[in-house]
Formats: C-alpha cells, structure tokens, sequence
C-alpha cells in the first residue's frame, strides 16, 4: 500500500525550460528508469505545437516508449483539444489540461480567457467520453496560478473554488491544484485545499508545488494536513521560471521522497535509484542548474525508508 503517490513532472515541466533539445534516448531512458524505481506515474510530455516548444517533438515517440512501461500512468499535458486530440490518439491513461485560475496569467499563455479554457475543457472531456471505455484516458484539470500569479497576484480564494466547481461540473476526473510561480505558503495551502476537499468530496486532488521561495516542501506538509496524498515533483528540482533566471523549478521528487518516507509515509519509491537517475540525467542535461539536498548531502545515517 503506498500512503503517498509522487508523481514526475520533470520530463514535462522541467524539460520544458531546458534551452536545448534533449535526445529521445535520454527521455525515454529517465522515464524507464522512473518507472523502475517505483513512480507510478509520469508526465511525460506537452502537447502543444512544435514551433512553440520545440523540445516536445518527439512526444509521439516518447509517449509509445512509456506505454510499454508495466505498471506506469502515463500522463500528458494539453493545453487545448487540439493537444488533447493528439493525446488521445496517442492511447496516454491521463490527460492534464491546464488552464490558469487568473484571467491575465491564461491569456497570456494560451491567449485566450479562462472561461473559453473551461468550456474548451468541456470539449475535451466530451471527446474522451466518445473513445471505447478500455482505451478512455482519465481527464484531469489543472488549476495553475492557484496561489498565486506574476502578473495578477494575490488570487482569490473564492475564484479557485468557483473556477474548480465549473471544470468539476464539466466532467473532470481528477484536480491537480498548481502553485505555478511558488507564491504559497504553508497557510494559505491549508486553507485552499481543506475548502476545495469540502467542495469536491472524495475527487482526487493532487498538489503541484514550486520551490521558488524556498517553501516547496513546508507546502507539501500543510497540503498533507488538508489530506493531500498525491504530489508532482520534478528530478532534482528541474524548471525554472523563465522570468526569474536561476530561480529553483518544482519541488524536487528524490528531497519530497526522503522526507515523505522519513515522516514514515510510504511512496513505493527507490530513493537510491532516482539518487542514482538523478546523477546520469543531470549529466546529460550539461549545465543545466540541478536542485535539492539529499542527492549533495546524502542520506542520514541510519536512515529507514517507510515500513
Ligand atoms: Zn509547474
């Protein structure tokens, strides 16, 4: 049984600030390697179009490797139905449309307002709901800009909530509640997601953490007091923000892990061998600037993974 599912992120959200291309070998590689140290699940790309991130052009490619994966959720973001179109074909098991919770944040990614976002949602569920039972992959909804927003601010409490209930209403299967730009802290996370759990019942609502202020995993325990069980994290922290060079990306999975199984919480997770992955992918990823402690310090001596 695991008590607390760490979901990566890097191959997507870290990958997406990386300036380069990245080899398909090296993707497929860091999601095998994933999947062989217990994640369960992995975003493994962006839908979006190729001349916007050219990094996601092997997505077709990268996505069959991590079907053939045994036991792993294979997610992919879409920002669209156009993407989620693609995603589908494709046979993903979770599609992570986003949409951001402020209005200036949404359009000035996806250019369009957040209640075109939510009805383009509709769309997308109702296409999912038209693939054969067996092959239907789960909707998520992506709440980004949830805590927080770089042009706008402080985001109303009561607006998350209201944006949550209509893509509840419009069919999702999950939430995933983003701090995009690491604005939260550990009380304005408490209360968030203890008044979303009250809204949405038993639905699955997962946390996706920035660590740009420092307060990613002091975050991840104010969630786990909302009764939070799932979290996105990213290999050593990968994913900047690209309006603050050098600033750190999401949580980092190997340092949520080790905490996650030090509080006794059991992830189903190898921490040695994501120590290990981290090393051959920071290696291959050259100068990209790699987060976290536990791979630099090392575990405590006598350190005891959950029982
Ligand atoms: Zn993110």
């Amino acid at each position: 049984m695991i008590d607390v599912h760490v979901h990566e992120v890097g191959t997507r959200d870290g990958l997406q600030s990386v300036p380069f291309f990245v080899p398909t070998e090296t993707k497929k590689r860091w999601c095998s390697a994933e999947a062989r140290a217990g994640v369960g699940e992995i975003e493994v790309c962006s839908f979006v179009p190729v001349r916007l991130l050219p990094q996601f052009a092997d997505a077709a490619e990268v996505v069959a490797h991590a079907l053939t994966l045994e036991g792993l959720t294979v997610a992919a973001l879409a920002p669209n139905l156009k993407g989620a179109q693609r995603a589908i074909e494709l046979g993903v098991h979770k599609i992570n449309y986003v949409l951001s919770v402020s209005e200036s944040h949404n359009r000035a990614n996806v250019r369009r307002s957040t209640e075109e976002s939510v009805n383009d949602f509709a769309r997308v569920v109702e296409l999912a709901r038209s693939v054969p039972e067996g092959r239907r992959p789960k909707i998520v909804a992506g709440l980004a800009t949830a805590l927080g927003c770089t042009i706008e601010g402080k985001v109303p409490e009561a607006r998350v909530r209201e944006i949550a209930a209509q893509v509840v209403a419009a069919g999702a299967d999950e939430l995933i509640v983003a701090d995009t730009v690491g604005y939260a802290d550990p009380a304005s996370v408490r209360r968030l997601f203890k008044a979303l759990r009250s809204d949405v019942g038993a639905m699955s609502i997962k946390a996706h953490f920035h660590d740009t202020r420092g307060l990613g995993l002091a975050n991840v325990l104010a969630a786990l007091d909302a009764d939070v069980r799932a979290f996105d994290a990213s290999l050593g922290g990968l994913g900047g923000c690209p309006y603050a060079p050098g600033a750190s990306g999401n949580i980092c999975t190997e340092d949520l892990v080790f905490m996650l199984e030090a509080m006794g919480l059991k992830t189903g997770v190898d921490l040695e061998q994501l120590i290990a992955l981290r090393g051959e992918i920071q290696e291959a990823l050259k100068d990209q600037p790699f987060h976290g402690t536990i791979a630099k310090a090392g575990l405590p001596k006598g350190f005891e993974k959950a029982a």
